[in-house]
């Protein structure tokens, strides 16, 4: 078998769960792109086993621990224990997450299901070598109708995979309907973003629905996940994305749905905030739920302002009493930094405000206690005081 060897600081990383081993703690490797590797210490004690890549910084990405090799048919059989926990969970809706890579001991494996169909991204060169394998699994574990690899993010540059999408079995149309609640959604899992919706938020939109109340103002709506679910509880909605396409299947989805209390306006919430603050407007609920502003360490300081400018706007616009519901999906900017730029706002548009949940992603997003850029999603409601 191939082996790799690292340092002492890659050996305690390893020894405190943490699944990657980057490029400078490796200090010799006889393996090539995607193989299964032994992993050693520099005094030649086992550390583990890993998939090895030959182009990304992180080098190693553990699949098992100590000195046992992973059983033969560990992907079989860690892709069965994903589809269990994710039945076990009595979710309402029939788009959701079967396989969340790390958390699910499948490093750099998406799974996403579209009711009948299945949409997965290979995101390491073992992985993307192992599709085969995972496509047959899939095959006789899920039984879909079909499976799409959207094998087009740009990380895959950084292991020196291609970008492409392609069928893997079966069929795969343009638009798949799902439900998520009581809102049904058209969603193309050829090009949509992500793998087609943000099945993220879902337990977050039931949460917001406790709350939602009045005019709502949702800014970064994409196809209207909290906009469609909070219409019911709202005298009125404004949907705000910068994308013609997402504006689109708002309109389409609350027309599918007959909810006809929502307007979708494709506009920069930058921009939008600040007219709508010009303007007098006054919203009881609030949802911000940007794009993730810090995709690495050197843009933090410019998504800690983007957040600031945000929140600050949004409370400004918010009734007293009123209820803001407020993400970040950077996992660079932990949920203290999140909390601290927020507190800020709050400070800055002169409002008391509560902490009424502390909420992240989806429980078929696990999060994994040792490995914090798990934890990516945080999101708050907040209450602003009369
Ligand atoms: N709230 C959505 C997911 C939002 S994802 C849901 O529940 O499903 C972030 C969205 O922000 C994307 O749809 C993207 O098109 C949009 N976006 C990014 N930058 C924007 C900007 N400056 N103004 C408005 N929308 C923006």
């Amino acid at each position: 078998m191939s082996s790799v060897t690292i340092n002492r600081r890659g050996e305690d990383r390893a020894r405190a769960g943490h699944p990657w081993i980057y490029r400078s703690d490796v200090i010799g490797a006889d393996a090539a792109a995607g193989d299964l590797v032994a992993v050693t210490s520099e005094r030649g004690r086992p550390v583990g086993h890993a998939m090895f890549s030959d182009e990304s910084e992180i080098t190693l990405r553990m699949i098992e621990f100590g000195p046992a090799a992973p059983a033969p048919d560990f992907i079989e059989r860690r892709l069965a224990a994903a589809i269990g926990y994710r039945e076990s969970l009595g979710l309402d809706a029939t788009a959701y997450r079967l396989v969340h890579g790390e958390a699910d001991r499948l490093p750099s494996l998406i799974v996403d299901r579209y009711g009948d169909h299945l949409v997965v991204q290979a995101l390491s060169q073992g992985i993307d070598r192992r599709l085969p394998e995972i496509t047959a699994a899939l095959v006789k574990l899920a039984r879909p109708a079909g499976i799409l690899a959207r094998n087009d993010p740009r990380v895959r540059l950084l292991e020196g995979l291609e970008q492409k999408v392609e069928v893997l079995h079966g069929d795969v149309p343009q638009r798949l309907e799902v439900r998520e609640g009581g809102i049904a959604y058209d969603v193309d899992p050829w090009k949509g973003q992500k793998t087609g919706l943000f099945l993220d938020q879902r337990e977050n939109r039931e949460a917001a629905l406790r709350y939602a109340r009045g005019r709502l103002l949702d800014a970064f709506s994409y196809n209207g996940g909290f906009a469609l679910t909070l219409a019911r509880r709202c005298e009125s909605v404004l949907a705000v994305d910068i994308s013609g396409d997402a504006v689109a299947r708002i309109r389409e989805n609350a027309a599918a749905n007959g909810i006809e209390n929502v307007e979708a306006r494709e506009m920069n919430v930058f921009d939008e905030l600040r007219e709508l603050e010009r303007s007098g407007a006054r919203f009881d609920t609030i949802v911000l739920d940007p794009p993730a502003f810090a995709k690495n360490k050197s843009a933090i300081r410019k998504a800690m302002s983007g957040y600031k400018e945000i929140n600050l706007r949004a409370l400004k616009l918010l009734t007293p009493g009123g209820f803001l519901v407020t993400c970040s999906c950077s996992y660079n900017v932990s949920e203290a930094m999140f909390l601290d730029v927020v507190s800020e706002a709050a400070a800055d548009a002169s409002a008391a405000v509560s902490l009424v949940e502390k909420r992240a992603q989806g429980r078929d997003h696990p999060i994994l206690i040792n490995v914090p850029e798990t934890y990516y999603l945080k999101c708050l409601i907040l209450r602003k005081l009369a």
